[in-house]
């Protein structure tokens, strides 16, 4: 089926000439890498080319070549659109609805399909994954601007390729993109271990209102204790790989309160717990390693909704890896 997909996808690249790509909210690195390295790789081939987000580009993701080219407003017509790492519509923020899509490309074993043609790749570490190994099939160049693009989006999605979906094969993907004039040690200070004084201040808040109930570790990320480190983002600065560096975590969950009453929580796995199963429960999804879902209502009461749920899972996963 995805031998099709490709084909298919293959062909609308090569024959279309006015493209839209888009990304999922509160974009990470591998949706900037993703938009960016097929953007790039497009627009240097000669087609005309709108990136577009429902969101700013965060400032880490900036110093990416062509990243001023992302824009919050589609302006004029396009004949083929194109969503990338994106698992529904609803990720799409007000792009969500009244837009047909020609082309989901994905890894996320949560999508839904909702396009014409699906490229859905759950074993791909990263969407970025799915287009460095695509585009030179598909025709098209891999530049230095789309190596770094592609080579940021697999770096942060397997968080400087250590988490444990990671394969030979993405090493070698990763030394392709570098011969292409990715620069590794670069993209990994700036998007992999580097934060801000203002990122590490408010990990001090969440660190110090840690809990953990046996495999279950968990923390939560207050309005007030993004205002009093002055963190000018609305995520949890990638406090949940912390919690995941505890040893006995199983699960780690980071509770994150929205200035606009809602509630963002990511959790994360060891191999053989699936999280993504208790995301989808809460209207979220993800991976079965790391998964997320946005919850409206106030952050103690939904803290203690979905710790219960995800003990529960959690508990499940193990009688069952115990049997098996
Ligand atoms: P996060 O915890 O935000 O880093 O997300 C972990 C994984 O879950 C990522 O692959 C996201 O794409 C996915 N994810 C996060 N939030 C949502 C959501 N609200 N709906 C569906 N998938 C999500
Ligand atoms: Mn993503
Ligand atoms: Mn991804």
């Amino acid at each position: 089926m995805n031998d099709h997909a490709r084909t298919l996808i293959g062909q609308a690249l090569q024959q279309a000439e006015r493209f839209l790509l888009i990304t999922h909210i509160r974009p990470d690195g591998d949706a900037i890498g993703s938009l960016l390295g097929l953007g790039m790789a497009l627009l240097e081939s000669g087609k005309a080319v709108q990136m577009v987000l429902d969101d700013p580009v965060p400032l880490q993701f900036r110093h990416l070549e062509g990243a001023e080219l992302i824009k919050r407003a589609i302006q004029g017509d396009f004949d083929v659109s194109i969503t990338l790492d994106c698992s529904d519509v609803s990720r799409l923020g007000k792009f969500g609805e009244g837009i047909e899509w020609h082309i989901n490309i994905d890894h996320h074993i949560t999508n839904d399909g909702f396009a014409k043609i699906n490229l859905i790749e759950p074993e791909a570490v990263a969407t970025a994954e799915i287009l460095a190994t695509n585009l030179d099939i598909w025709g098209f160049q891999v530049s230095k601007a789309v190596a770094n693009a592609l080579l940021m989006g697999i770096l942060t999605d397997t968080i400087g390729f250590r988490t444990y979906n990671m394969r030979s094969d993405v090493l070698r993907l990763a030394a392709k993109l570098m011969d292409a004039g990715a620069n590794l040690p670069v993209l990994y200070a700036r998007n992999v271990y580097q934060k801000s004084f203002e990122a590490v201040k408010m990990w001090g808040s969440g660190l110090s209102r840690m809990q953990r109930r046996d495999g279950l570790v968990w923390t939560m990320i207050t309005n007030q204790d993004r205002l009093m480190a002055g963190y000018p983002g609305k995520d949890d600065a990638d406090m949940i790989n912390l919690l995941t560096a505890i040893e006995d975590a199983k699960i780690s969950v980071v509770f994150v309160e929205q200035p606009n009453g809602k509630v963002k929580v990511s959790w994360r796995a060891v191999p053989g717990v699936d999280v993504s199963q208790v995301a989808s429960q809460f209207g979220g999804g993800g991976h079965p390693a790391a998964a997320g879902a946005e919850l409206t209502g106030e952050i103690q009461e939904l803290c203690e909704a979905v710790l219960e749920k995800t003990y529960l899972h959690l508990r499940e996963d193990q009688r069952n890896s115990k049997n098996s």
